[in-house]
């Protein structure tokens, strides 16, 4: 059985992140969404907020399940027996970055692959922080996420429909 992650910030997660899922999990047998638990980073919503948000967008997708780490990629993906990495590549700017995330992991183990699906061109340029920026300003974001995520969004900067 082929286990495959996607792991991200997924904050929060948007249309752009449902694409790569709903592609990937076609691919793989089993699609875990990783979600990083980086206390370093500032985070717009909780570890709590931002796992029940992709479970409750991925719930029609039988073979995708949602789980968190800390730490090394690598690490986790013992614990859990996975062995594909899956990312989006939006632009050619993702790629450098990209690229030599996956040849490290790739030393650190060798039966890792990393598998890279290119963005859908409705999405290419949607990232969280585009949400986020928008929702800060009260902007329209209802083509960057579900409807019922909009006022969890806006509840974050105080700002009401
Ligand atoms: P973001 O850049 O949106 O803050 P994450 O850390 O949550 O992203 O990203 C997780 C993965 O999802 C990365 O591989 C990223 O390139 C990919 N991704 C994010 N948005 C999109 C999109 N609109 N289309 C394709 N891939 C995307």
């Amino acid at each position: 059985m082929k286990v495959g992650i996607y792991p991200g910030s997924f904050d929060p997660v948007t249309f752009g992140h449902l694409d790569i899922i709903e592609r990937s999990a076609k691919i793989v047998d089993e699609l875990v969404v990783g979600v990083l638990n980086n206390s370093a980073k500032n985070s717009l919503f909780s570890l709590e907020e931002r796992v029940s948000m992709i479970k409750e967008m991925t719930a029609h997708i039988p073979n995708v399940r949602v789980g968190c780490f800390e730490g090394l990629l690598v690490d986790y993906m013992k614990e859990i027996n996975a062995t594909i990495i899956i990312r989006g590549l939006r632009a050619v700017t993702d790629f450098e970055y990209e690229l030599q995330i996956a040849q490290a992991n790739g030393v650190q183990n060798s039966e890792i692959e990393t598998i890279f699906l290119t963005s859908s061109l409705n999405y290419s340029y949607l990232s969280s922080t585009i949400v986020k920026e928008f929702a800060s300003y009260g902007g329209d974001i209802s083509k960057f996420v579900p409807e019922q995520f909009i006022d969890r969004i806006y509840a974050k900067y105080n700002i009401t429909r």
